[in-house]
């Protein structure tokens, strides 16, 4: 390629917009690869996505690092010579607010608690960072909390510089660099010295906002879940929001949300009891009467609504009352059941009876149910098996 071009995110990851050439555009596989003699498109790498945006109006798919120079892939081809570049501000920003906040929240995990960031992940919804502890109580996540967003209120400057190889050793750094020869150094004043390739903000009163989500045992260790900056706020805007329609709907202040929801479902719980009860009331009733009408076998009941817990419920009530066969028709369901000492299987009349004729089921010796979706099959089963459960 003809020059390594110049990486304008990293001397002004703050340039939106910037007019320069476009050196070469290559086909790659289905697309093309453009190379500028300067570009604010930041590439994949040290744990931060590519930047978005568009070159003379087409808009990139991607953008890839290789051997220190900058490809950026656009789905048509760009013409060398003058380009206008934009950048998918609100990505880049939102970029720089969740990297720059998982350099402040590990350096104020290590500073107060001692626990080192083994990974971190920077997601579309959110991110997370692998800490080294097996635990991390609630009562030191709020402190991380609360120590972060002190930092953020205090708008602490953000620098950032190159060291040679040699001037490493005399840096207290948070993590051991991976890299070989000069390193970039990320330093917040007074709390982190890391070194790292990604884009950052310039002081913490940019991240505006953070916010730990959740924890959870990852191999040994604890993943943290959080939000920094425009997304904590989006988070807060929309969690208030969820809160405020759930106190309208149970006519409540959001504080006394938790309780007002547990005594509903509590109510909820408790009816659900009484309507069990209830329900098996009626069923034995039901069976009485049945039983009492002295039908021949086998005792036929309908029910016109209901589910099929209900018709169990009621071919067991009669069974509990001597011996039956008993068949509950429940619309298109029939449920049958026996505590004959016969031989009678009602599984098996089912596959031999029902399933010939359009039926959908199976069961056991003491009972079995079947669905038809078709009315003439229902009737036709039914009629077969009042003969055959005389
Ligand atoms: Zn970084």
């Amino acid at each position: 390629m003809n020059a390594i071009s110049d990486k304008l995110y990293y001397s002004d990851p703050w340039l939106q917009k910037v007019n320069t050439v476009a050196l070469s555009c290559e086909p790659a596989g289905e697309n093309y690869e453009a190379v500028l003699r300067e570009t604010i498109f930041y590439p994949t790498g040290g744990g931060q996505p590519h930047d978005l945006g568009s070159i003379n109006g087409v808009p990139l798919l991607d953008v890839i690092l290789r051997e220190d120079e900058v490809y950026h892939v656009l789905s048509s081809p760009i013409t060398p010579g003058p380009v206008e570049c934009v950048l998918d501000w609100d990505r880049r920003l939102d970029h720089m607010q969740q990297h720059t906040g998982q350099h402040l929240l590990s350096a104020v995990l290590l500073k107060e608690y001692g626990y080192a960031t083994e990974s971190f992940h920077l997601g579309a919804e959110y991110s997370s960072i692998d800490i080294s502890t097996s635990s991390f109580p609630v009562d030191e996540q709020t402190r991380v909390e609360e120590v972060v967003n002190s930092i953020i209120f205090q708008n602490v400057p953000i620098h950032i510089y190159w060291a040679a190889q040699a001037e490493l050793d005399k840096l207290p750094l948070r993590k051991v660099p991976d890299l070989e020869g000069d390193l970039r150094i990320v330093e917040i004043s007074g709390w982190d010295l890391s070194p790292c390739s990604g884009t950052h903000l310039s002081s913490t009163g940019q991240l505006s906002l953070f916010k730990l989500l959740r924890t959870e045992n990852y191999k040994g260790m604890i993943r943290v879940y959080f939000l920094c900056g425009t997304r904590a706020f989006r988070d807060y805007q929309s969690k208030h929001a969820i809160c405020s329609e759930l106190g309208a709907i149970l006519s409540v202040p959001i504080a006394e949300l938790p309780t007002r929801t547990e005594q509903e479902l509590n109510t909820k719980r408790e009816l659900e009891r009484e309507i069990a009860e209830l329900k098996t009331r009626v069923m034995e009733l039901h069976a009485q009467t049945l039983v009492s009408s002295g039908g021949e076998s086998p005792l036929v009941a309908e029910l016109p609504t209901g589910s099929l817990e209900d018709a169990k419920l009621l071919a067991n009530s009669v069974l509990n009352l001597g011996t039956f066969s008993v068949v509950v028709k429940l619309q298109n369901h029939l449920f049958l059941a026996h505590n004959r000492s016969d031989s009678l299987h009602c599984g098996q009349l089912v596959k031999e009876l029902a399933l010939p004729l359009g039926g959908r089921g199976g069961g056991s010796p003491s009972s079995a149910q079947v669905f038809f979706p078709e009315q003439e099959g229902k009737e036709e089963f039914f009629r077969l098996l009042l003969e055959e459960l005389k």
